[in-house]
């Protein structure tokens, strides 16, 4: 069966500069802010809730329901504030929005802000994205000069500031808690929860953080429905969401496909299969921090739900596809280093034990390592998981497990030849 894609979100085919403001309005673009004030704020919230989007940024937890947990009487200003930290390797989704359909993100800001009385929205966007950053403040600048931000949005009365803040380059501020230290100015360390964001967040004050597609899908729940949008998908977990496909596939790249697809289906038919017809090895389904799957476990509709069953987790719905003839033990060292090197330091077991494990991988990999190693790898990586205070500790150690536990002889295989037995070339056009 053909997977059915879907042009809602992931308008690059139309052939548009939505950038530009007079195109975007042009397309049908802020009618829906409109709609929704006409609607107000409990028919908002209940129309994201029949939706039933699953946060796009990793946790998927239900959009609506968060939304609910922002208290409705309070005597402090409520923030909503935008995750674009986009720093997961294997992703690069939000990225499009930011560069391709800002006011999108705006109007998605406008409705969220509608929905739940917020006058300030910030947008932290990851310091490596600049242009992205102008392009944003552009369509800010633009939307402003045009009634649609400000004191009087669109003439109704509603007043709605929105900012871009630049982060620093850190990927530990995608996690909430450390986003908001780092847009209060102070290191970007987690918190510890709870109090959860939605109570105690930004400055001290009830706060609204959802991931970039998540808000840019909100103007597209109003415009059509949440039941509507919630069709695309599956029962418990709504709507059509982007895809990025890379490492050894035909066709890397985006894709808005809905919920539920099936995995196999994707990569072999959207992403056009493996360079050089080569057998599949291996699949991390959402970003690095999820567990690798083999082929036999990718017959698994992509779901939250569907790929926890598989055995991992869709997290942002990144997918990295390694060929036949990838090193696994490789693979793992430079996740490995990216977790050692992006550890808050805060807490012991991932400070220390970030670093350790990668070094147990250099080990294997140039074929100085001892048998123990294997074990004390696996145990280091236990000891981490679920010993932390946010959930860097668990994106390090997953990837550990799960490449023992599916790749394990490959890990032997270093030690007993005393480097790596891989021969041959990787497939054209990707790095060895
Ligand atoms: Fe920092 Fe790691 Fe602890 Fe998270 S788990 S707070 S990144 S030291």
């Amino acid at each position: 069966m053909a997977v059915q894609t879907y042009d809602y979100l992931l308008r690059d085919k139309h052939g548009k500069d939505y950038r530009d403001l007079a195109v975007y309005r042009a397309a049908g673009g802020y009618k829906a802010v409109l709609k929704a004030h006409q609607m107000g704020g409990e028919a908002i919230i209940n129309e994201v809730k029949a939706a039933s989007i699953r946060g796009r940024g990793g946790a998927g937890f239900p959009a609506g329901v968060k939304w609910g947990f922002v208290p409705k009487d309070t005597n402090k200003p409520k923030y909503l504030v935008v995750n674009a930290d986009e720093g997961e390797p294997g992703t690069f989704k939000d990225n499009y929005f930011l560069s391709h359909d800002p006011h999108r993100l705006i109007e998605g800001c406008i409705i969220t802000s509608m929905a739940l009385d917020i006058h300030t929205a910030y947008i932290y966007v990851r310091g490596e994205f600049k242009r992205q950053i102008e392009t944003v403040d552009k369509a800010i600048a633009d939307a402003h000069k045009a009634g649609i931000l400000g004191k009087n949005v669109l003439g109704t009365g509603y007043q709605l500031e929105v900012y871009t803040h630049s982060g620093a380059g850190a990927y530990i501020c995608g996690e909430e808690t450390a986003l908001l230290e780092s847009l209060e100015g102070k290191p970007g360390q987690p918190r510890l929860k709870p109090p959860f964001p939605a109570v105690v967040g930004a400055f001290g004050c009830p706060t609204l953080v959802n991931n970039v597609e998540t808000i840019a899908s909100v103007p597209v729940v109003i415009e059509h429905g949440g039941e509507w949008f919630h069709k695309l998908g599956v029962e418990r977990d709504g709507g059509s969401r982007l895809i990025g496909i890379s490492g050894h596939v035909k066709k890397p790249g985006l894709y808005e496909i809905g919920v539920g697809a099936n995995m196999r289906e994707v990569i072999y038919e959207l992403a056009g299969g493996i360079l050089e017809d080569r057998p599949l090895k291996a699949v991390i389904p959402g970003g690095s921090s999820c567990a690798v799957m083999t082929p036999e476990q990718i017959d698994a509709p992509m779901t939250l739900d569907g790929i926890r069953d598989a055995g991992s987790s869709f997290g942002t719905g990144g997918i990295i596809v390694m060929a036949e003839g990838t090193c696994m033990v490789k693979a793992l060292q430079r996740l490995s280093h990216f977790y050692a090197h992006e550890s808050c330091g805060q807490c012991t077991p991932c400070r220390e034990g970030t670093g350790w494990m990668a070094r147990i991988i250099d080990d294997i990999e140039a074929g100085r390592a001892r048998q123990e190693d294997l074990d004390t790898l696996l145990e280091v990586a236990d000891q981490i998981g679920g010993n932390t205070i946010c959930a860097l500790g668990d994106a390090a150690s997953i990837p550990v497990q799960s490449f023992l536990q599916k790749f394990r002889a490959e890990f032997q295989a270093h030690i007993d030849h005393g480097g790596c037995p891989i021969e041959g070339p990787m497939p054209r056009g990707t790095r060895p």
